[in-house]
C-alpha cells in the first residue's frame, strides 16, 4: 500500500541499507547490521462529537490534508498519550473548550489520507467548561444543528458519525 510517506529507505538507528525480508508473515523492511525490523504502523488519531445547545462543535481546518473543510475536532494520539486523553486535548487545542467523554461512538480505518492510512477513534463528549476559541489546526469553530451540517465535511469517518447523530436527533428531537 503506498501511503504517502516513502518508506526508510536506510536503518533509523545505524543508517545500514535495509533489505526486504519476509518476517512475522509478509515482506517488510529489516535492517542486516542491528536487526531493526521497519513495521508501518497506521497513525491513530482521535476526536470527539459534542454539542452545545443542541449544536455539534465542527472545526474548520487550518492545514492540508481538506484545508478549509469542516471536520469533528480531532487529531493524532502522541507516542506516550492514550486515544481518549488524546481526543480531550486536541478537542481543548482546537475549540478552547473542555470536554468529557461520555462513550466510544466508532472505530474505523482509513485509507485514503495523504499522509498514510490510519485508524480514528471517535467518542461522544459533553462539554463541561471553556470558552470557545480556534486555534492550533483548526482556524474557527462552529456549532451547527442536524439540518444546518455544512457541505464540506472532511473525513468519511468523520462524516458517517456526523449522519448518525443527525439521524438521531430528527428521530428524537434530542441526542445523548
Ligand atoms: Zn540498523
Amino acid at each position: 500500500m503506498t501511503d504517502g510517506r516513502t518508506p526508510y529507505t536506510y536503518c533509523p538507528h545505524c543508517r545500514a541499507e535495509l533489505q526486504e525480508e519476509i518476517v512475522f508473515g509478509r515482506s517488510r523492511r529489516v535492517c542486516p547490521e542491528c536487526g531493526f525490523i521497519y513495521f508501518r504502523d497506521p497513525k491513530v488519531g482521535a476526536g470527539v462529537l459534542a454539542e452545545r445547545d443542541g449544536k455539534v462543535v465542527l472545526v474548520r481546518r487550518a492545514v492540508v490534508p481538506a484545508l478549509g473543510s469542516w471536520c469533528l475536532p480531532s487529531g493524532f494520539v502522541e507516542y506516550d498519550e492514550g486515544p481518549e486523553q488524546a481526543a480531550v486535548r486536541e478537542f481543548l487545542e482546537e475549540t478552547g473548550l473542555v470536554v468529557r467523554l461520555n462513550e466510544l461512538l466508532d472505530v474505523r480505518q482509513h485509507k485514503n489520507d495523504t499522509r498514510g492510512p490510519g485508524v480514528v477513534i471517535l467518542y461522544r463528549g459533553q462539554i463541561v467548561g471553556g470558552e470557545i476559541s480556534a486555534g492550533d489546526d483548526a482556524s474557527e469553530v462552529g456549532l451547527f444543528g442536524p439540518d444546518e451540517l455544512p457541505e464540506d465535511i472532511a473525513f468519511a469517518t468523520h462524516r458517517r458519525v456526523l449522519a448518525r447523530w443527525q439521524e438521531e436527533v430528527r428521530r428524537n428531537g434530542y441526542s445523548i
